[in-house]
């Protein structure tokens, strides 16, 4: 089937025991396209793409990559098609780069060249350092660059920039979008929104094993309306209702000291607000206001921020 879609999963459940991690997620990811999964810790996101990838059979449903499930007498043929972003920490920490890239050279039967996958990572320079000497950056290029090493269709790369400086983030950013340029896909997962917004043609937001939503980047921010966010920090109290009461405002959301406030974009809307705090006499610390993002989009579906917590566990049995 060569015009099977890079992934396509159907009704995937994974269940340890009676926690229900992926709950019948539906996936479709098209060729040459850069797919995010957006969710919080505990959302499900690498117990699906370690399915995906084959390293986790299923609990149950149906999983195809390109047309072919695992399981089928393919898997080998299947394994040469995907590259799997290792954690940093699995390899050997006294491999020199250029060893650990002939390694994964000679695993696959085509692949990169390692010379040029030193360039490919601009690791040149590094090529005879151990990997336990590298920076965190430069260990998460090697890991990239381990995926690469088969010339995969199909990259699964699992929050390939946490703990990264902005410099390292940006240099593997390139990485991906190059790849992508070049036809290939990619499935993404990540807690940045920057992340996810520079890099993903679509986006899943993902949360207790289940799909929230889906689109591209825009289409998700648009739902949300013609909105903006205003959010402040007060040492004493509010009287939320008052600021819910006007007819510009559509949500107020507090956490401890801080207040956020979803109202109608325009600058009445801002106006009637300010004014109603100067009524209350509040005085608002780190005022600020926003127009709608990714984070907002994922707030406003989960109640929770993209860096949070799974606060609430996974769904328990009989909830999918
Ligand atoms: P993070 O962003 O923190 O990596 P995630 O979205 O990737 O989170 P998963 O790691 O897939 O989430 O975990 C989903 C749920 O399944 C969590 O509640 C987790 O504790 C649980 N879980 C994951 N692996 C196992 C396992 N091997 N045994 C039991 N429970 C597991």
């Amino acid at each position: 089937m060569s015009d099977a879609p890079a992934i396509r999963c159907q009704r995937l459940v994974k269940r340890y025991g009676e926690l229900v991690a992926v709950a019948g997620l539906e996936l479709e990811v098209k060729r040459g396209v850069c797919f995010g999964l957006l969710g919080p810790n505990g959302a499900g996101k690498t117990t699906t793409v370690e399915m995906l990838e084959g390293l986790q059979a299923p609990t149950s449903g149906s999983i195809e990559l390109f047309g072919i499930s695992w399981g089928k007498g393919q898997d080998q043929a299947l394994r040469e098609r995907i590259g799997v972003q290792l954690q940093a920490t699995e390899l050997g920490d006294r491999l020199h780069v250029d060893e650990v890239f002939r390694l994964f050279r000679s695993f696959y039967s085509r692949g990169r060249d390692p010379e040029e996958l030193l360039d490919l990572v601009d690791l040149r320079d590094a090529r005879h350092q151990q990997f336990s000497q590298l920076s965190g950056g430069q260990k998460q290029r090697v890991a990239v660059a381990t995926a690469l090493a088969g010339q995969p269709d199909l990259l699964f790369l699992d929050e390939p920039t946490t703990g990264l400086d902005p410099r390292a983030r940006k240099q593997l950013w390139k990485l991906v979008e190059r790849f992508r340029a070049e036809g290939g896909s990619v499935l993404l997962t990540t807690h940045y929104m920057e992340e996810a917004q520079q890099l993903c043609d679509e986006i899943a937001i993902m949360d207790h094993g289940r799909l929230m939503a889906q689109g591209t980047p825009r289409s998700l921010v648009d739902g949300l309306g013609d909105v903006q966010f205003l959010e402040f920090e007060l040492a004493g109290e509010l009287d939320s209702g008052g600021l819910e009461a006007l007819e510009a405002v559509e949500s107020v959301q507090r956490r401890g000291p801080r207040y956020r406030v979803r109202l109608g974009r325009s600058l009445s809307a801002l106006s009637s607000v300010l004014g109603e705090l100067e009524r209350q006499n509040v005085v608002p610390i780190g005022l600020s206001t926003h127009q709608a993002t990714l984070d907002d989009v994922f707030l406003q579906l989960t109640g929770r921020g993209l860096t949070e917590d799974n606060g609430n566990g996974a769904p328990k049995s009989g909830d999918e």
